[in-house]
């Protein structure tokens, strides 16, 4: 059995027993039973039970809030939002699921050649501890539009709103076996993203973690799609609106106490705005307010876990001994919170380019800040990373914007604005933030695959070549 630990004063919250290889081989069994009957309904009969989940979901935001709060730590209008966002997610890959299509393509007068999407069969679903509810249904709701069936696998230390979310598919009308969630760590995923009956896997997570499971996906030949981390740049030209910009670089990387993977960790900013900026960040650091996530007057709660609020105690230790400390925030005096796991937002500069600071992701609430001259050295400094999840640029420049959004390397890049996210728009990274996309259209590729199907419109042998594009090979 695995403790479930609340980070906001180190109590035990309940105990989990982690799925053993035998049970996650029996919940992948149980899936493959039930997912052809499932592919098999019509799309709009399971875009409604999707709604029926987004109903029940919608119906108990607060209770899964409070629940995901005491789990994780995250202030309550954010995991209220984040509940509210997975119904969302329900609603709108409810709308995807008789959306479906192929396409008819014109080879040749003697073929009617079309595509028929279907699904892969078995999906698997790994997610991390930041957004547990929310990622989980951003695995299952679309796995299950497009005709599939989903094992997902929560991180051991967050599974509370996830094994909910079970109870929810089973409320709604979600059929027996097609959906399991299976708690437990690393070895219980493992178990589960080798296991040879899964037919693709969906992971987010560490880019350590990522490369592990491409290499046992690898062994199945099993496709995967990989959502990692990120050390994503803020930059600011002087020709921002820095009111916005400020308020953009402060939330960036300090909401959810900083664990986020399009966390704006590294801001980089025009000399001539430098001092400016710098005095308005660090005043608004100092004034956040760390403590009780129940409480509405906090901005940031806890750290998830001791051994993440330990990571960064040492990021800022060793940053203090590397560059220079501009401004920090201060721990909660409440009695109560004496054994949470809190660490104070703080605020670098004066690091040197290759700084663990400013190459590692920390995962927690800790900003380095750079200066440049010119929008070539800004392009370097924003790529000088492995990473490539984000980028955010400020500037009134329009041309400027799109050049740099054109150059930065990263899935997403937000001009004048950042974090926002929607169902409808592609996400996902490059180089070590990983490969494949989620939501939108991309959705529908990630969960489905075409077959191809040809149809002879004549009576004779086929031919091969020479037939309008159309050519006997393989
Ligand atoms: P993690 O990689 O340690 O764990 C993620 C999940 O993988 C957990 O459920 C864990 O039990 C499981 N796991 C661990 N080892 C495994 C293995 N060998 N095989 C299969 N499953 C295994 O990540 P974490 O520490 O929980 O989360 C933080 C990381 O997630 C950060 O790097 C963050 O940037 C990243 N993240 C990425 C995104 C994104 O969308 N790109 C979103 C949120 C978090």
């Amino acid at each position: 059995m695995a403790d479930v630990v609340s980070p906001i004063d180190a109590r035990v919250l309940t105990r989990v027993a982690p799925a053993s290889p035998a049970e996650v081989d029996a919940a992948v069994r149980a899936a493959r039973a039930a997912q052809p009957a499932w592919a098999r309904r019509t799309g709009s009969d399971r875009g409604r039970i999707l709604h029926a989940v987004a109903d029940l979901i919608e119906a108990r935001v607060e209770e899964l809030a409070e629940t995901e709060t005491r789990n994780t730590g995250k202030i309550l209008s954010d995991t209220r939002r984040e509940v509210r966002r997975a119904a969302g997610s329900f609603r709108y890959y409810a709308g995807w699921a008789d959306q479906v299509r192929g396409e008819t393509i014109p080879v040749g007068p003697e073929y009617h050649t079309y595509t028929v999407p279907e699904p892969h069969g078995v999906v698997a679903g790994v997610i991390p501890w930041n957004v547990p509810f929310f990622f989980a249904a951003k695995k299952i709701a679309p796995a299950l539009a497009f005709g599939n069936a989903c094992v997902l696998k929560p991180a051991e230390e967050t599974p509370l709103t996830a094994l909910r979310l079970g109870e929810l598919l089973a409320e709604a009308g979600v059929p027996d076996g097609l959906v399991r969630v299976l708690p437990g760590g690393r070895e219980t995923g493992a178990a589960l993203v080798s296991h040879p009956d899964v037919d693709l896997i969906v992971f987010t997570g560490h880019h350590d973690t990522g490369k592990a499971i491409a290499r046992s996906a690898a062994a199945n030949l099993t496709p995967v799609a990989l959502e990692l981390g990120g050390k994503s740049p803020q930059v600011l030209f002087p020709d921002a609106d820095l009111d916005r910009a400020v308020d953009a670089v402060v939330l960036g990387v300090f909401a959810s106490c900083g664990q986020m993977c399009i966390a704006g960790s590294r801001l980089v900013l025009h000399e001539s705005i430098y001092d400016e900026v710098l005095d308005r960040v660090a005043e608004r650091v100092r004034s956040l307010r760390v403590g009780d996530p129940f409480d509405e007057q906090t901005d940031l709660g806890p750290q998830i876990t001791a051994a993440q609020r330990d990571k960064t105690v040492e990021f800022i230790a060793e940053s203090t001994a590397a560059g220079r400390l501009v401004a920090q925030a201060t721990l909660p005096d409440d009695e109560r919170l004496r054994n949470g796991f809190y660490v104070p937002p703080t605020v670098f500069d004066r690091l040197d380019d290759d700084a663990r600071l400013l190459r590692e992701e920390v995962f927690g609430p800790v900003l380095a800040v750079s200066s440049f001259r010119d929008d070539a050295e800004a392009l370097r400094l924003a790529n000088d990373t492995e990473f490539g999840l984000a980028a955010g640029v400020w500037t009134a420049d329009i041309a400027r914007a799109h050049r740099f959004a054109g150059q930065v390397r990263a899935g997403t890049v937000w001009i004048n604005t950042y974090r926002v996210l929607s169902d409808l728009v592609p996400f996902g990274g490059v180089g070590l933030s990983g490969y494949g996309r989620e939501n939108g259209t991309e959705a529908a590729r990630l969960y489905l695959r075409p077959r191809s199907v040809w149809t002879s419109l004549t009576s004779g042998t086929p031919q091969g070549y020479g037939m309008g594009g159309a050519g006997a090979a393989g």
